[in-house]
Parts: structure tokens; C-alpha cells; sequence
């Protein structure tokens, strides 16, 4: 039963991705000012105003251009979408993910480029017990996409053509959104 509690793990592994990451933001404001101006974030003084439209909130120092509410919405915003934008596959997620795919490929008998969402999702439902719906996040991650030869790998990175990035891959032609998250798409 040691490989049902790895396995387990691996899905909380899995579900922490999608909340954890870690990016450095490129914000005008230093730590001990994150702290003075949240201890007073409306400092009445001669600064200039934030530039966000409709905002007159003074910014904290001469040198920002936002005020310290808007700076710090607009550096989580951008957090998040470097999170998302995240496309690389670290040692352990790796890791994780190898595990599995021996355990899916040595419990259907197969090597991995036979294996099929069906099977896939019956081994995962009946030999490990997973939920309907942490299997369907599986099989939609674009890591397990890729890592089982169904698209190009999430972390390849293509040749960027205006606005998308292209891959070739089994003798299709892939492509994605060079700035938006989400998977490789099939061209054609
Ligand atoms: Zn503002």
C-alpha cells in the first residue's frame, strides 16, 4: 500500500501548484515602505497623485507613480499571471509526475504512448481511488498532456511568431498564446 500513500501526495503536490509559486515582482516599493505605508496608507502630503484613473490618493514617496493600494493590487495581478505564465517543470514536479506514470504504465500492462484517457482514468478511479474530479484536473494538465506525448511538453519552448509560439510535434504542428497561460493546441 506504500505506493497509494506516494501517490496521494502527489495529488496534493499537484493541487499546491496550483496555488504556490514563487516570482519576484518588479514593484517600486521596498519592503520597510510596504510597512510604513500600511500602517498609514494615506499619507497627506504634496506628492504627486497615483496615476491609476480616478485615484487622487497622493503616492507615498515623490519617486512612485501609484499609491501604495494600487501598487500592490497591480504587483499580486502581475504575480499571478507570472504564476500562471509558469510553464517550467521543477525536479520534484518531475519527480511526481514519473512516479505516476510508471505506476499507470506498470498497472495497465503498457508502455506510455498506448496509454489512453479511458484507461488512464480507470486505473487512477479503481487502482488508487482518486476522485472523478482530481482525475479529470489530471488529465487536463497540460504537464500530464505533454509528458505523455499527447502534445508537445508544457516547458518546450517554441518558436515565437507574433503572437503565438509553434511546435512540432508526432507531425503536427502545435501553437499557444505566447502571453496567455494554457495548453499547446493542435494546428489543423
Ligand atoms: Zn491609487
Amino acid at each position: 500500500m506504500a505506493i497509494l500513500g506516494v501517490l496521494m501526495g502527489f495529488f496534493d503536490f499537484l493541487k499546491s501548484l496550483l496555488g504556490g509559486g514563487s516570482t519576484h515582482s518588479t514593484g517600486t516599493y521596498s519592503k520597510s515602505e510596504v510597512a510604513a505605508a500600511r500602517s498609514s496608507p494615506r499619507p497627506i502630503n504634496n506628492n504627486p497623485k497615483c496615476t491609476e484613473p480616478t485615484c487622487s490618493t497622493p503616492v507615498y514617496k515623490p519617486e512612485h507613480t501609484l499609491c501604495y493600494y494600487h501598487w500592490s493590487a497591480n504587483a499580486s495581478a502581475e504575480k499571478a499571471h507570472a504564476r500562471l505564465m509558469d510553464r517550467s517543470i521543477g525536479h520534484h514536479k518531475q519527480q511526481a509526475y514519473d512516479r505516476l506514470l510508471s505506476f499507470l504504465s506498470s498497472h495497465m500492462g503498457k508502455p506510455l504512448e498506448e496509454l489512453d484517457e479511458q484507461g488512464i482514468s480507470q486505473a487512477l478511479g479503481s487502482g488508487i481511488r482518486m476522485t472523478e474530479e482530481d482525475i479529470k484536473a489530471f488529465l487536463e494538465s497540460p504537464t500530464t498532456r505533454g509528458l505523455l506525448g499527447w502534445t508537445p511538453r508544457h516547458d518546450h519552448s517554441g518558436q515565437e511568431h507574433e503572437e503565438n509560439e509553434w511546435a512540432e510535434h508526432n507531425e503536427v504542428k502545435w501553437y499557444r498564446p505566447v502571453n496567455k497561460p494554457g495548453p499547446w493546441l493542435r494546428h489543423g
